[in-house]
């Protein structure tokens, strides 16, 4: 097979330098994972410069009837990273600090993400440059349909499949479904995952990245030798992923004594009241002013004492200007790139575990996975089954990345990635290149 044909370095990816603006891009970030990883495991060339590069990406403009009648154009994007292991998968993005590079490196994540837990398919991202917190549901709705209606040329059940990320939700995958299904004249509940469980939608799915985390971090405290009866745990971020494991957390009796969101940070050493929190939140845009816990700002939420910290926000929240003044012995990452690399070097000489997003968030694709499979087949499994399936999948993940990184010597990270890569690297040899 022509595969073994040495790769010459790509010369669109130049060697990184330390800047800031090289900690401030994700996707530099992100290459700079996959070269570290593919020359430690000295993964084939032709397949590492294959994962240098994003198969597809599509821009498009997004004309938009705003409620004052006039007509606004935002910019998006639908990427598919690779397909090699099965039709592309990952979510989209409304946020004002989307961009190319961000998409292109949360697509990358998709596809090791994918591989790593070993679903059939490959990465992929979207995203489009807006503030939702300052549209209309009416405009929203409009943007996804004709966003929807842009991508359409590429996505499909078998293609590409998209899923709810950072301010997307079930009732936008509803509107993707919709508009994709009224241009090829006939229901396709499997071109989208999050749906509402009315037209097609999983049970479980909504709570399923936050279980995943928690799953994660219960196998961690089994192997590292900790309980997580008696541990304290902070979240940074309240969205799907940050509220959902703060709830399971304390369900399963760990104390949640810190949690934040855009507008700022709660403390409360003995224990936060998440129920009272929650009920908080329904008339309240932030949880910042809510009265019966101490205020935190987003910086110093952060430094807070627990045991473990859970990044649930955004990329590079954990960076070289804080990761040392992290307390946390353990760092679980619900979010996407939530730790840049520089961070990665100072917390592992401090001593502390973190195990990596493309671990540990993976339990929403997980059962977008469950959810594809059941539309596809029309056939719908229950929440038991859906949860038991979740944690097989998720607890032989992280004991297979677990152990190699002991065996390997390594930090967790690039233990997923050497278990990612290597799934990869083979399914792209096995393929052989065309023509
Ligand atoms: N957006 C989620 C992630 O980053 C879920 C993707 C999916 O379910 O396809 O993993």
């Amino acid at each position: 097979m022509d595969t073994k044909i040495p790769a010459k370095p790509s010369p669109v990816v130049k060697p990184l330098e330390r800047t800031e603006a090289h900690e401030a891009n994700p996707w530099a970030q992100a290459m700079e994972q996959l070269d570290r990883a593919g020359k430690a495991m000295k993964l084939e060339p032709f397949a590492l410069e294959r994962l240098r590069h994003c198969k597809r990406i599509l821009t498009v403009s997004v004309p938009v009837k705003m409620d004052d009648g006039t007509v606004k154009v935002f910019e998006g994007y639908r990427i598919q990273h690779n397909m090699d292991r099965g039709p592309a998968k990952g979510g989209i993005r409304y946020h004002p600090s989307v961009s190319l590079d961000e998409v292109k490196a949360l697509s990358f994540w998709m596809t090791m993400k994918c591989a790593v837990v070993n679903l059939p398919y490959g990465g992929a991202k979207g995203g489009v440059i807006c503030d939702p917190k300052k549209m209309s549901r009416g405009e929203l709705e409009r943007m996804t349909r004709r966003y929807t209606a842009e991508i359409s040329i590429i996505i499909g059940p078998d293609k590409d499949i998209p899923a709810p990320d950072v301010n997307t939700n079930a009732e936008v995958m509803a509107w993707v479904m919709d508009t994709y299904s009224m241009t090829i004249g006939y229901s396709c509940p499997g071109v989208v995952t999050g749906k509402p469980i009315e037209i097609g939608g999983s049970l479980g799915r909504n709570e399923a990245t936050g279980r995943g985390v928690f799953y994660v971090t219960r196998e961690l405290a089994a192997r590292e030798g900790f309980d997580l009866r008696k541990s304290t745990v902070c979240v940074q971020g309240f969205g799907n992923v940050g509220s959902n494991a703060a709830n399971i957390f304390a369900e399963h009796g760990t104390k949640v004594v810190g949690i934040s969101d855009v507008g700022g940070g709660l403390y409360d050493p003995k224990g936060l009241d998440l129920h009272d929190i929650m009920e908080y939140r329904k008339t309240h845009d932030t949880i910042m002013d809510y009265p019966k816990a101490e205020k935190v700002s987003i910086d110093k939420f952060i430094e807070l004492p627990c045991d473990i910290l859970i990044p649930a926000a955004m990329e590079g929240t954990i960076n070289k200007g804080n990761a040392d003044k992290i307390k946390a012995k353990y760092i679980v990452e619900g979010a996407n790139g939530p730790t840049t690399n520089e961070a990665d070097a100072i917390l592992h000489k401090k001593g502390v575990v973190l195990v990596p997003d493309i671990l540990a968030n993976a339990g929403g694709v997980t059962v977008s996975y469950f959810e594809w499979v059941q539309d596809m087949q029309a056939y719908f499994w229950s929440e038991k089954d859906i949860n038991a399936r979740l944690q097989d999948i998720i607890v032989g993940a992280f004991t297979e990345v677990y152990d190699l990184s002991k065996k390997e010597k390594v930090d967790m990270r690039m233990g997923a990635f050497m278990v990612g890569l290597r799934r990869l690297g083979k399914a792209a040899s096995i393929r052989g290149m065309y023509p």
